[in-house]
């Protein structure tokens, strides 16, 4: 199994498991996973991750509060992600988006896994006949998310510039 497909089996086992629906609570599977979330005030986006996983009370995410609530819900559930797939006992930041090592890909399918589940995608894209902006607003998920999960699982969408 590649690692990617596993990122992606990660979150859908942790969301089954832990009966968490969408729009995911982020807090609540933060309190799951034993990990604190601290909103501060820094330059830029984005955000980090303590993981000492030889003191499993040391799980600390610090989100930068200076961005959008998409971007902060993405940027949460990619920390997140690094926890449950045991990216463990190091402080992981950021990359610059080329030249990203593969558990930060890793990371993000699981991040984006976790917000807009795949199963749960097809049901809404019903509902909402492929519109983007009800599609992002049901996940609360940014447009760019949003129409990146739409590409991978090959759904028509609409009602977007990401064309
Ligand atoms: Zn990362």
């Amino acid at each position: 199994m590649s690692i990617f497909k596993r990122a992606e089996i990660t979150a859908r086992k942790f969301l089954k498991m832990n009966n968490l629906t969408t729009p995911i609570d982020l807090e609540k599977a933060a309190q799951i996973l034993g990990v604190k979330i601290a909103y501060v005030s820094f330059e830029g986006q984005g955000a980090l991750v303590y993981n000492d996983n030889f003191n499993s009370d040391k799980k600390l995410i610090i989100v930068s509060a200076n961005q959008t609530r998409e971007q902060l819900r993405f940027n949460i559930a990619h920390e997140l992600a690094h926890i449950l797939l045991k990216h463990c006992n190091t402080i992981l930041q950021t990359h610059p988006e080329e030249d990203k090592p593969n558990y930060e890909k890793e990371a993000n399918i699981c991040a984006s896994e976790l917000l807009i589940p795949r199963n749960k995608v097809k049901q809404a894209f019903y509902k909402y006949s492929g519109d983007i902006k009800k599609l992002k607003n049901h996940f609360q998920v940014s447009e760019q998310a949003m129409v990146t999960k739409m590409e991978i699982l090959n759904l028509p969408y609409e009602n977007t510039f990401y064309n």
